[in-house]
């Protein structure tokens, strides 16, 4: 790995950014997933790479969804397993809930490099490398899925995932948890509920709550889903990514006008 120093502005960034190399050099992430991940820090740019008050409060629904499941799921990608698979790992623990692991350009390698990482951080339930039921309404390997998995779910939590399976997946009934950096994605706009925030704050955020609520009367967690919608989510997270950029316009100008501009 760069040695990046833990005073450098970016550090959190870089270092996401290391990881999805090795990702790559291990065989775990594919070569577009740098590509998606380009696209993710893009976003996390302009919302000020900090958790939007927004996306904490998705976060929260989510936990609340999560906990109320009966069968949840979580879904683990290449980029997923480079950027948080202890994490992940711990989530599934929490929950008593499969990983499953699902590829957009899925290669049989890759998914047993995957699972064997998601194992070797202690995970009891992994799926996907011996898929046998097709997700409605994809093509190809895109639809691959597995009973008891993400294909029986009442609610899925699919970080990073393409917008076509996330709507695929709200059209079989399920609650879908999305983690999307761009509010404006396809995958953010189908889904239940959006968490927009990168997957290194949203994962540990989620165990966070999912801890804090878990003693809760179901009531209470019903009564969180009930007062939570997700197009006032997306629109809020437009708005305070248009709060952030007018902040940086302002310090535009005090900037040009103490240079006499
Ligand atoms: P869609 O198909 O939903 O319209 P897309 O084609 O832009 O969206 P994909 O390339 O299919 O999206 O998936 C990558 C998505 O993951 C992007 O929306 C990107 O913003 C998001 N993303 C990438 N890295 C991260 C990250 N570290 N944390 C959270 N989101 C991320
Ligand atoms: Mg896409």
């Amino acid at each position: 790995m760069t040695d990046i120093p833990k005073s450098h502005p970016r550090y959190a960034s870089l270092m996401a950014r290391e990881r999805i190399a090795d990702g790559v050099r291990n065989g775990i992430t594919s070569a577009q997933g740098m590509i998606a991940q380009g696209r993710g820090e893009t976003f996390d740019y302009i919302l000020g790479e900090r958790t939007m008050r927004s996306a904490d409060r998705a976060t929260l629904a989510a936990a609340a969804a999560l906990l109320l499941a009966e069968r949840p799921a979580l879904s683990v990608n290449g980029n997923v397993a480079a950027l948080v698979p202890a994490e992940m790992v711990e989530l599934a623990s929490l929950l008593n809930a499969p990983l499953e692991v699902n590829l957009f350009h899925r290669s049989e390698d890759r998914v047993r490099k995957i699972a064997d990482l998601l194992r070797s951080h202690g995970a009891r339930m992994v799926l996907g490398e011996s898929p046998d039921c097709r997700v409605p309404g994809l093509e190809h390997s895109r639809a691959l899925a597995t009973r008891g998995g993400i294909y029986d779910a009442d609610v899925v939590l699919i970080p990073l995932e393409d917008g076509d399976r996330c709507e695929a997946l709200v059209r079989m009934g399920k609650t879908v948890i999305a983690i999307d950096l761009n509010p404006l994605s396809r995958t953010s706009m189908k889904a239940s509920i959006s968490i927009v925030d990168n997957i290194m704050r949203a994962v540990p955020n989620l165990i966070g709550k999912i801890r804090s609520l878990s003693g809760s009367p179901r009531e209470d967690l019903q009564a969180i889903l009930r007062d939570y919608s997700n197009r006032n989510t997306l629109s809020d997270a437009l708005l305070e990514m248009q709060e952030y950029i007018t902040a940086r316009m302002r310090e535009l100008d005090t900037a040009g006008r103490s240079a006499g501009r």
